[in-house]
């Protein structure tokens, strides 16, 4: 039996988690939960999942947590805020910590949970961009386990079982190309919110819908996919594949190739990140390559994703550049999610603040926190003050 906690678990990573938690209850026990600020949906995975201790980003939303509670036998110890989520994070009695949260927010409480000793499933996948030159360190020193959930890094990481150490010579990610993968570039002026959130094959949270029709989400896994496997940028590839059945690709020092493939389905990385190193027996449809036929791949085009470039240029310049680009587009995105900036207004805020930093080549926590409020409030200063320039 495996304790975990979930922060994140009303979003999609953190839903999806708990299927599998009440698919295999003889595998997987629930010893903390946390959420942002969906109380009625916390409340009612607290009552059918029992943890022990429950968290609410929003601490002004914990009275109404304890009274949507009333009555309940053992009642959970309840807490809020970022103090709060840290608390559920480092809970003795969890083994394994999935980080669901979506953002810089989860870097906090995953920190957290790593000077606790515990391994980490990791779909925060934030935390490491902005936080990778700290979290690193920290794993190495508690010796944790990094377990990667996003599908990509999963579909790495379980390629890379039983292949030796020096034998691996390059990854490639791929990527479906988004909500805009068959727009013509010149369209994507025309580009709106809804447009932009009907992603062609995964059903995720928000942002990342957003980011996926920009590309930035894999720019972001690329970073991510730096401090994952300790790859230079120059080894790590990005390929657009449109069916999302391969999710990522290695390739050895003898030129042998590795692939993992699946339906688009998070939930089997997130049952690998639960399990590994073990594998376990699913009820799910078997992939099906004679009915899928074919599967596709083509380089990005860089002159319809500069989020991509931007993201490699972040991550080759290191230091709290890749903090930066990441606070910028979650405040970019989360204006165009308001509808107040245009789909190519998200690049364009995301070049200028990261023109503007002056980068720190090895940031202390607190410079990357500093360093993550100072970018999202250029994103608002040149969305208020030159809407002319920036929204042209
Ligand atoms: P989501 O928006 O559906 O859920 C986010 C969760 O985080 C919610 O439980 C919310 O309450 C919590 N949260 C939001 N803001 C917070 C804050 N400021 N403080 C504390 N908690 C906060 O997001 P998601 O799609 O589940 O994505 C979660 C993470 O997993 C992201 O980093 C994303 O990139 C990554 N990921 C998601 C998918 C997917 O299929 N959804 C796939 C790969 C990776
Ligand atoms: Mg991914």
């Amino acid at each position: 039996m495996q304790a975990i906690t979930l922060l994140g678990s009303t979003g999609s990573i953190g839903t999806q988690t708990l299927d599998l938690v009440a698919q295999y209850p003889e595998r997987f026990r629930v010893v903390g939960l946390t959420s942002y600020s969906n109380v009625t949906l916390l409340a009612e995975q607290v009552r059918r999942f029992r943890p022990q201790i429950v968290a609410i980003g929003r601490e002004e939303l914990l009275p109404e947590l304890r009274s949507l509670l009333t009555g309940m036998r053992p009642l959970p110890e309840l807490v809020a805020g970022t103090e709060g989520l840290c608390q559920v994070a480092a809970h003795p009695a969890a083994q394994r910590v999935v980080t669901g949260i979506v953002g810089c927010a989860g870097l906090l409480p995953t920190l957290a949970a790593i000077r606790a000793g515990k391994d980490i499933a990791l779909a925060n996948k934030e935390t490491l961009v902005a936080g990778g030159p700290v979290v690193l360190p920290l794993v190495r020193e508690y010796g944790v386990k990094l377990i990667p959930v996003d599908s990509e890094h999963s579909a790495i990481f379980q390629c890379l079982q039983g292949v030796p150490p020096g034998s691996l010579r390059r990854i490639w990610l791929t990527a479906s190309g988004g909500a805009f993968r068959d727009w013509p570039v010149e369209k994507l002026n025309q580009a709106t919110l809804a447009d932009a959130l009907k992603h062609p094959n995964w059903v995720m949270g928000r942002k990342i819908t957003i980011d996926s029709a920009t590309l930035m989400n894999k720019g972001l896994e690329v970073i991510e996919a730096h401090w994952l496997f300790g790859l230079d940028y120059d080894r790590i590839e990005v390929l657009i594949h449109p069916q999302s059945i391969v999710h990522s690709l290695i390739e050895l020092a003898d030129t042998s190739v590795l692939a993992q493939l699946g339906w688009p389905d998070m939930h089997l990385p997130i049952l690998y990140g639960l399990s590994w190193p073990e594998r376990l027996a699913t009820p799910w449809d078997p992939l099906d390559l004679v009915k899928l036929g074919s599967l596709t791949f083509k380089a990005p085009d860089h002159r319809k994703y500069p989020c991509l470039q931007l993201a490699y240029a972040a991550g080759q310049a290191g230091g709290t550049l890749p903090a930066v680009l990441n606070a910028a587009n979650e405040a970019a995105v989360a204006l165009f999610l308001q509808e107040r900036i245009r789909f190519l207004d998200i690049p364009r805020l995301l070049e200028q603040v990261c023109e503007r930093h002056q980068v720190i080549p090895a940031p202390s926590l607190e410079d990357i926190l500093e360093v993550d409020a100072w970018a999202r409030q250029q994103v608002e200063l040149l969305a208020q003050q030159a809407p002319a320039q920036v929204l042209a």
